[in-house]
This record gives C-alpha cells, structure tokens and sequence, in this order.
C-alpha cells in the first residue's frame, strides 16, 4: 500500500496532495524522483523508507517505476522528432553550431542509430516493470513480496544463556512460525478436529494469535509487565515481544531478565497449549503467571550466578542484586 504512493506521486502530477509533498520535501540542490526531507516526519517519510524494505525483496522502486521514453529537459522527442511516411527525420536545434569531425561523426552515428527507431506518438508515460501491460498495483507488489522468504534475513534471533535452550527454542520457532499450530498442520494436510484456539476460542490461524493476539496471552503479558514495572506491551507481531526488553530502561542486566522472562513465557504458553490440545487441561492464566514467575526464577538464578537472590526480592521484581 506504500508502495502505491510512489507510482501515484508519478502518476498523479496535477494532484494537489502531490504539490503540496513537493513544496514541503523537494530541495532544489538534490535531484530526486521522489524528494524527501528525513528530518520532516509523518506518513511521508515512511513512504520514503519503504523503499529500502522492498530492496530486500529485490524489489527497487526507482528502478521499477520507469519512463518509458525519456526526454532531456524541458525538451520532449516530439519537438525534435517529425514523423513522415518514411520513418522518423529529426529537426535538431543546436545551442552552437556542431562544429569539428569529432562531433560531424558523432552526430553522423547518432542518426545512424536512430533510422530504425520507432518513435511512438502521445506523451510519455511511467511504466511498472513487473506487468506486462505496465501498470502498477497492490496486488502485483503483492504477488512479488510473497514469492520472497517472509523472514528478514537481517534479523538474528537473540538467544539467553540465562534460560535453558529448549526454552528459546519455543520462541525461536515461533517467531519463523515453525510451530505445528492447527492451522500449520492443515496445511500440511495432517487431519485437526477444529482450527479453534484451546484460549480463547477464537480461529488459531498462526503462532501470532497463540503469542500476542489472543485474549488469553493478552491478559499474561500485561501481568508480566506491570510485574516487571515495564510500560504496557503493544505489540503486533512476535518480533514486537522479542524486542520489549531493548527499550527498557533498566541495566543491561535487567534487560536480560526481562528478556529470559518473554522466552519462558513463550515456553510456557506452548506447554498450556498443548497440555490443553492433548490432555485436555484447562488453561488458568494464574497458573501460566505462577509458573512463569517460578521457573523463571529458579534459572536466571543459579544461571546468572546470583545465589543471594531471594524469592521474595523477585516476586517484587526487586533485582537490585544484579547491578
Ligand atoms: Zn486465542
């Protein structure tokens, strides 16, 4: 949907939106087919920016969007072009006259190069690369963006030597959605008596609704953060979560526990999920918290070293011992 405004900021000359983006972004010392200022922020910025996310799916939208026929300044091919019935012949209008062999020559190939030229009659217009019939659309960026693994490349996943590693491996799974969800069963043809979440009985479409979106996890992370004295967690995707512990004020350390804690919760919401699927156990947010907090305690302890850390100091999230 970004995308769609570059192609519109080049379709769209007359646009009042467009004139009002140019007088606001457009400097005249950089020449750019789409102008912006980075230090203006807004929508358009990220307009500006998506660009470069594209480029990661080999998708380039200065190159994409092209000109199909290109003029020279304010010059446009039909100004120098007339076409009779014997092709093209060209009416050149020299600033200087074209004096020397050198240039007599180049202009000689010049005209050589242009006799079988095909010079087709209107204005130029822009041409999207990736249809055949050159128009541009959100569902052909669409159709190109999900041919491209969804997984950014860029992005490692930050293990936590403060949790054991089948615990990171929950979330590690789930951030690839390599965890056999209902749905990812589904797809796979593997029968599954309903595709309903085991939380909240909403359709469990992916490991996103399992570890953010649904009610029940909702519920679980806004425990976890005022526990952890963090600002409520908005998050719309896995990564979202991953990250919390990043912008936490906290010590390093801090952010490390914080981070061991998102990972056992992650650990711990898949064991409920499945304790339900296969055993038929209810799932009790309290019971999550509980152990989530207990676990959680139990590792970063004797793996942080920190054997002076009481029970009561964490359950009040009191880790004045780790600084
Ligand atoms: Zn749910």
């Amino acid at each position: 949907m970004l995308a769609k405004w570059w192609w519109r900021f080049k379709t769209e000359k007359e646009g009042l939106w467009r004139r009002t983006i140019w007088a606001i972004h457009h400097r005249s010392r950089a020449w750019n087919d789409i102008p912006v200022k980075i230090s203006v922020a807004g929508p358009w910025k990220s307009i500006y920016s998506v660009r470069q996310s594209l480029l990661d799916a080999s998708i380039d939208l200065y190159q994409d969007i092209t000109a199909e026929e290109e003029s020279v300044k304010k010059c446009s091919v039909a100004d120098r072009c007339v076409l009779g019935s014997h092709g093209p012949s060209f009416s050149w209008a020299w600033a200087r006259p074209v004096l020397g062999s050198d240039a007599e020559n180049q202009l000689q190939m010049l005209s050589v190069m242009l006799q079988g030229f095909a010079v087709s009659a209107g204005n130029d217009v822009w041409k999207w690369r990736h249809e055949p019939d050159g128009k541009f659309s959100v569902s052909s960026i669409k159709k190109l963006l999900s041919t491209v693994n969804r997984i950014n490349p860029k992005r490692v996943f930050e293990w936590n030597n403060w949790v054991p590693k089948k615990v990171g491996i929950v979330a590690w799974r789930a951030e690839m959605e390599r965890l056999p969800t209902k749905c990812a069963l589904a797809r796979r043809s593997i029968p599954v008596q309903n595709n309903t979440c085991v939380f909240c009985g909403d359709y469990e479409k992916t490991c996103e609704h399992i570890f953010v979106s649904c009610q029940f996890v909702q519920t679980i992370w806004q425990n976890l953060a005022v526990w952890c004295g963090i600002p409520p967690i908005i998050a719309f995707g896995i990564n979202d979560i991953l990250t919390v512990h990043e912008s936490s004020s906290g010590s390093r350390k801090i952010r490390k526990v914080i981070h061991a804690i998102v990972l056992v919760t992650f650990w711990s919401m898949w064991k409920s999920r499945n304790d339900a699927v296969f055993r038929q156990i209810n799932p009790s947010a309290t019971r999550n918290l509980d152990e989530i907090k207990s676990v959680a305690y139990l590792w970063v302890k004797s793996r942080a070293k920190v054997a002076a850390l009481t029970w009561e100091d964490w359950s009040r999230f009191n880790l004045g011992i780790l600084r």
